[in-house]
Formats: C-alpha cells, sequence, structure tokens
C-alpha cells in the first residue's frame, strides 16, 4: 500500500516505539530514535518527514528541549510534534503549548487516538506545504512565479553584495509568441511554454533561479556569473529551445542580459537594464541574445 507520509517516533521505551510504530506503520513510512540526540539528528537527515511523536522523559535531551532544538533550526522547524506524555497536568499542557508542540497523545496507547491525531497533523502538515508551494509556483509550468523571483532575488542581490560575487540575470520572451496560439490553439501555445520551462529547469543550477515573469516571458537569476558569462549561457539556451521543435514547431527566443553593477543594491535596476536589452534585442530582428551595455545606453 502507498504510503501517507513519514513519521519519526523518539522515544526511550522499547515497547512504546513498537505500539506506536504498530499503530501507524500501515499508513506511514516510520522512523524511530531511543534518545533525543539521535532524534534531532535523524528529523535533520530526513527529507519530508511530516511528524514527530517525541516522548518527554527520556535520559539525556528530555521531549521539551529536544522540542526547542528542532524548532530553533529551520530545517526542521516546520515538522508537527506531538508530545507522548505519561502524565498530564495542567502546567505541562501550558508549557507544551507554550512551546509550539501542537498535540499530545497520553500513556498507556489507545490506538484509535494514535492514528487519528497523527492522521490529524500530517493532512494538516502536508496541506500547509502544498499552499505554499502554489503561493510559489506558476501553475502551468511549475517554475517558480513572479512573486518568489522578487523576493529571493532581493536576498541574492545583498548576498552578492555582501560577498562581493557577480550576479546576472537574463530576460526571455518567446518570439512571436501570439501567431503561435492564433495559428495552432492557445493549449499549443501552453505546450509551447512548458516545453521553454522544462528545459530552463534542466539547464540552472541549484543556486540559480528560474521564474516564469509572466505570460511568456521567463528570468534566469545567475549567481557566480558574469556578464560575459551570462551571454553564453543564454545564447546556449537560446540554440537549445531553436532546436526543440516542440509540437514541431519552431519557437524562437528573445534574450536581454545584464549584471548587477558594483553600486546597485536593487533588483528593480538589474531587471530593468536586462529588460531594455530584450527589448532591444526584440527591435533588431529576434531570436538572438543582446548584452545592456553601460557605456552606450548611460546617456541615453
Ligand atoms: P514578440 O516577439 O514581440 O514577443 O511577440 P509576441 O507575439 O510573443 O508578444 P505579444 O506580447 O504580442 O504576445 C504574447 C502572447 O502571449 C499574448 C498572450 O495571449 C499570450 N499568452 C500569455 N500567457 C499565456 C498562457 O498562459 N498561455 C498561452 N497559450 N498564451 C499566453
Ligand atoms: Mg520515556
Ligand atoms: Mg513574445
Ligand atoms: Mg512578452
Amino acid at each position: 500500500m502507498k504510503k501517507h507520509g513519514t513519521i519519526l517516533i523518539i522515544d526511550d521505551t522499547a515497547s512504546i516505539v513498537g505500539i506506536l510504530t504498530l499503530c501507524l506503520n500501515e499508513q506511514y513510512e516510520i522512523l524511530s530514535a531511543s534518545n533525543g540526540e539521535q532524534g534531532i539528528k535523524l528529523a535533520q537527515q530526513t527529507e519530508n518527514l511530516d511528524l514527530i511523536l517525541l516522548d518527554i522523559e527520556m535520559p539525556g535531551l528530555n521531549g521539551y528541549q529536544v522540542c526547542e532544538r528542532l524548532q530553533a533550526d529551520p530545517s526542521t522547524s516546520a515538522i508537527p510534534i506531538i508530545f507522548v506524555t505519561g502524565k498530564l497536568d495542567v502546567k505541562d499542557e501550558e508549557k507544551r503549548l507554550g512551546m509550539g508542540a501542537m498535540d499530545y497523545i497520553t500513556k498507556p496507547i489507545h490506538p484509535p487516538i494514535v492514528i487519528a491525531r497523527a492522521r490529524t497533523q500530517v493532512t494538516l502538515k502536508q496541506q500547509k506545504e502544498k499552499l505554499e508551494k502554489m503561493a510559489l509556483h506558476d501553475q502551468l509550468t511549475d517554475l517558480y512565479n513572479r512573486h518568489f523571483l522578487l523576493d529571493a532575488a532581493t536576498k541574492k542581490v545583498s548576498e552578492a553584495i555582501r560577498h562581493q560575487y557577480p550576479l546576472s540575470v537574463l530576460m526571455l520572451d518567446i518570439d512571436f509568441f501570439k501567431s503561435i496560439n492564433d495559428e495552432y490553439g492557445h493549449s499549443a501555445g501552453d505546450t509551447v511554454l512548458k516545453s521553454v520551462a522544462k528545459l530552463l529547469k534542466k539547464e540552472y543550477r541549484n543556486e540559480d533561479i528560474a521564474a516564469r515573469f509572466g505570460g511568456e516571458e521567463f528570468v534566469v537569476l545567475l549567481s557566480h556569473c558574469t556578464q560575459e558569462k551570462a551571454v553564453i549561457k543564454a545564447n546556449q539556451l537560446r540554440e537549445k529551445i531553436e532546436a526543440m521543435k516542440p509540437i514541431g514547431l519552431k519557437v524562437t527566443v528573445s534574450i536581454g542580459v545584464s549584471e548587477l553593477s558594483k553600486d546597485e543594491t536593487s533588483f528593480t535596476e538589474l531587471l530593468d537594464r536586462a529588460d531594455q536589452a530584450l527589448y532591444q534585442a526584440k527591435e533588431s530582428g529576434r531570436n538572438k541574445v543582446i548584452v545592456y551595455d553601460m557605456g552606450t545606453n548611460k546617456d541615453n
């Protein structure tokens, strides 16, 4: 059966780990740790962990301390935690809620309660992730959207200035895209957009950001990349897109390139220059790469 998520159980008592595992392993992948340190390590190493069941009373780090450490680490802070506890009093309850733990289970363990509480937390976590992903991605192409780009680019600009590394931006626009829609229909147009996006996804490195900026416009932010290298990269992309022929159609792009200048602090200006270069690429015949020339364009 397909599992619905991954749950980590942190408990020093093997029999409790055993019972909780039995309750949940039909529906979820189960990982376990017998102490806090090991549990934290496992939580940090596991991708897509959906829930942690955390014993409060353990030798070494207790559950509260483990909870604090998990919440202080950005790589684990979004994982919901259900405390597993032998005793329940009001003070403890206050403490748990104050720490942001989502729920608790009391010992002795009642399997239906474990299953129900785990399901609620896993579902909430997965729904939240889905919404976050949707808010940052373009639904047609699954690339990042404009909102994400503007946010992430501002951070990249600060980083590039602080660590003094080059940062360049490409602005791509599909040539005569309207006529693809007009001649072959909107869904053919959509397929072309998806194909271009897929190629961008394949081509960019992890530290780069490719986003759908608007209708048939894409932006690629290249970290540690000078203008000269960005032009080479842009021409490779342009050639690959031309060679791609999605649904048998010749598709070309025009690309404007610009590099962050030394005295610059905002992404808007950088992007604006790439946009001006793109405009020149369109004006001068399309299917080409034009770099914004600081020298010539300064007085324009
Ligand atoms: P140019 O070479 O000057 O860029 O010409 P163009 O036809 O590509 O540019 P124009 O701005 O005139 O047309 C862009 C078209 O993109 C118009 C719009 O209907 C289409 N478009 C925008 N978003 C989508 C989409 O999500 N799907 C489809 N199929 N078409 C879209
Ligand atoms: Mg214990
Ligand atoms: Mg266009
Ligand atoms: Mg356009």
